[in-house]
């Protein structure tokens, strides 16, 4: 059994090259011992970038491991040495989104008490679904223009990690308690400023002021209770 790859993207959210060792690679992937690449998961895309001269075009995660996958005709095997680049124009927009997506679901689970029941994170384009009967656009207005304010205050980011059962026993830290591999002893914890704080694996800003303009394009019914909200970033 050999050691889980380092997750160079959770120590430091803003390491766009690294150097690292291939461990194995298989039909699933190359697997590397350290790794700044940030996997899909979690409602968010995956990185793309460089190992080398291949193009990684995939980043997944299988049994808590992280695979890049490689475009055509790329030949790395088990001990080369690689120097990863990410892209970080598309990482960066994640980022953005996904604090925003944070924010958005704090503020509208604050005023509503509606859930979030899923969500994608893309870097043009974003959207979470919340269980809501009622919906009332002028209301939801104005949740847009308080998620807005708390993205412009500046509010700090920070992640730390805290222990299964410290996490498990704090109200509203974990909510998606099943969702989480019961392997995990330690799980990480996202802090944004007094704005919103739960247990979350995914890249973020470390600083709301990063986020920029959050618009909010449309919202469709998908059924009974559920909204489905569509947002974007300016610029
Ligand atoms: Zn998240």
């Amino acid at each position: 059994m050999c050691e889980l790859t380092e997750k160079l993207f959770w120590k430091d959210m803003y390491m766009r090259e690294f150097d690292a060792k291939v461990e194995s690679v298989d039909e699933t992937g190359v697997r590397l011992d350290r790794t700044a690449f940030n996997p899909r998961g979690g409602g968010l895309v995956s990185d793309i970038g460089k190992l080398n001269d291949a193009e990684v075009t995939e980043v997944v995660k299988k049994d808590e491991e992280v695979y890049h996958v490689l475009g055509g005709g790329a030949t790395l095997k088990a001990g080369d040495a690689v120097h990863g680049v990410i892209d970080w124009e598309k990482r960066h927009r994640v980022m953005r989104m996904h604090t925003t997506a944070h924010i958005l679901s704090a503020v509208v689970n604050r005023e509503t008490g509606a859930l979030i029941t899923g969500n994608s994170i893309a870097p043009i384009e974003s959207r979470i679904d919340f269980s809501l009967e009622a919906f009332d656009k002028e209301q939801f207005g104005a949740y847009v223009k308080m998620a807005n304010e708390a993205a412009a205050s500046g509010a700090e980011v920070q992640s730390f990690f805290m222990k299964r059962e410290e996490a498990l026993s704090t109200p509203g830290l974990v909510k998606l308690a099943n969702a989480l591999p019961p392997a995990v002893a330690e799980l990480r914890i996202v802090k944004i400023g007094e704005i919103d704080t739960q247990a979350d694996g995914g890249v973020h800003v470390k600083n709301t002021s990063e986020i920029g303009e959050i618009v909010v394009n449309r919202i469709e019914n998908k059924g009974k209770s559920n909204r489905r909200l569509y947002f974007s970033l300016k610029p």
